[in-house]
């Protein structure tokens, strides 16, 4: 069905033409959709979740072309060999070329232990990977049409940040970004509500849940969709989820040659960063096993001790990107791991109090001088439990998915005077905010959007 031409530094997969590939739902495998409609759909009609319906592995020896080749080439051959020529191949260079330009470095912490900075990107957190990615391939999409797209996202800090970067100054999209007034931290909120240009924030005077109702809502307004042509950034989008696949792939090019397949930590909230781990695996990528990492929200972890899967409200914590009581992405893994005894093989789970990241926070600082933000703290506490627990002498890599100055406020409490701010944070720090308020209340919300 495909050829492989190798040369030395490169590994290029050219399939035959019209060879669309198909995305099926987890809800319902009789919906299948090409690229196209899976990304501007976001959700399958029927609230599943799109998978590729084929994942066969790439041929043996793929990887070893792309050593010390950067992220966007190792996104190049994923996304050839997952998608084929549904992307032309000039067009999906362009895409990740401008998208993923910039590294995800391995770093060592001795014992073959290893830390995957995912934090190298404008807003400072592995977001960034999936977001840009998706907003340069939404663009392709609308390319030649008179309307442009419009996005909403509703968020609690993060999402906003790497959506509205990933989309600002790209042609043809504008993107709407709602957030709860005065519950997002300072520094989150400069990042995204002070773009302008085709970035527009709204203050919700409300709730997070008040902000993602109001989403919801205009997603269900037949005439503002067709008027404004809406679409969603949210983390469930196929193109959210396939460009995380690169940093596995880069982390395991870092090892030292003749490594073992590593075990993956990935601390975790919506499990989509997993989901794309797991992808990786399916492709090829040598992976020995996955640690699902997660703070009081332990419903995965859970599930992998008792086999039963208990959604429940999220609860607060220092690691608040991972405060997510049912993970959307748990469709996803489902479809690849069926039941707990398959999940439990190759998925380890561990869970932690806010009280033990601190500790590990101060720690890791103490003994090794690396300074880690509370999710990767979290992702730290696991590997040690995993080798406590089940030994092995092979890499273990954890994904840090964020740097340590996006939480400055909580990061002051544990190691006073110790993160410093990156540049580029500082100057979104001193830019002036831009942004409209609104009522928690549909009517004010639709007024704004219908008036842009
Ligand atoms: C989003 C996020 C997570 C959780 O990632 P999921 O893919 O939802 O599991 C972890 N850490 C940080 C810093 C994040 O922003």
């Amino acid at each position: 069905m495909c050829l492989y031409r190798r040369s030395t530094k490169t590994v290029r997969v050219l399939w035959r033409k019209g060879n669309r590939v198909k995305f099926y739902s987890t809800s319902n495998r009789e919906i299948r959709h090409t690229l196209d409609e899976a990304v501007m759909r976001g959700l399958a009609p029927g609230g599943g979740l799109y998978m590729p319906e084929h994942l066969h592995p790439l041929p043996a020896g793929w990887l070893d072309g792309l050593r010390g080749e950067p992220c966007w080439r190792i996104g190049e051959v994923l996304f050839r060999h997952l998608i084929g020529d549904d992307i032309p191949e000039r067009d999906l260079h362009d895409i990740l070329r401008d998208a993923v330009n910039f590294d995800a470095p391995l770093v060592g912490m001795g014992d073959n232990r290893y830390i995957l900075e995912l934090f190298h990107g404008p807003t400072l957190a592995f977001k960034d990977f999936g977001a840009r990615t998706m907003a340069r391939i939404l663009a392709r999409l609308n390319r030649g049409s008179d309307t442009p797209l419009t996005v909403l996202t509703a968020t609690s800090g993060d999402t906003g940040a790497a959506v509205a970067d990933g989309f600002y100054g790209v042609d043809g999209i504008r993107a709407v970004i709602l957030y709860p007034t005065g519950r997002v931290s300072p520094l989150q909120e400069r990042q995204f509500a002070t773009l302008g240009g085709n970035i527009m924030a709204v203050e919700v005077d409300g709730s997070f849940d008040d902000c993602q109702r109001l989403v919801k809502q205009a997603f269900t307004d037949a005439d503002l969709n067709r008027a404004l042509r809406l679409t969603s950034a949210n983390s469930i989008n196929i193109a959210r989820l396939l460009p995380q696949m690169i940093y596995y792939v880069r982390a395991w090019l870092q090892l030292p040659e003749e490594s073992d397949p590593p075990v993956f930590v990935v601390p975790s909230g919506n499990f989509g960063n997993l989901t794309a781990g797991l992808i990786a695996r399916e492709l090829g990528l040598p992976v020995k096993r996955f640690i699902a990492a997660t703070n009081r929200n332990r419903t995965v972890p859970e599930y992998l001790e008792t086999g039963e899967y208990r959604a429940r409200p999220s609860v607060q914590t220092i690691s608040n990107a991972m405060d997510v009581g049912d993970p959307s992405n748990f469709s996803r893994m489902a479809e690849l791991l069926p039941d707990a005894a398959a999940m439990r093989r190759i998925i380890f789970g561990a869970d932690y109090t806010d009280e033990e990241t601190r500790s590990a926070i101060k720690a890791v600082y103490r003994d090794k001088g690396y300074i880690m933000d509370p999710h990767t703290a979290v992702g730290w506490l696991a590997l040690e439990r995993y080798r406590s627990e089940e030994g092995g002498e092979e890499p273990g890599i954890v994904l840090s998915t964020a740097h340590p100055a996006k939480f400055i406020e909580v990061m002051e409490e544990i190691l006073p005077g110790v993160v410093e701010i990156p540049e580029n944070l500082k100057k979104a720090l001193d830019r002036t905010k831009k942004t409209v308020i609104i009522p928690a209340d549909y009517a004010a919300f639709r007024e704004v959007l219908t008036g842009m």
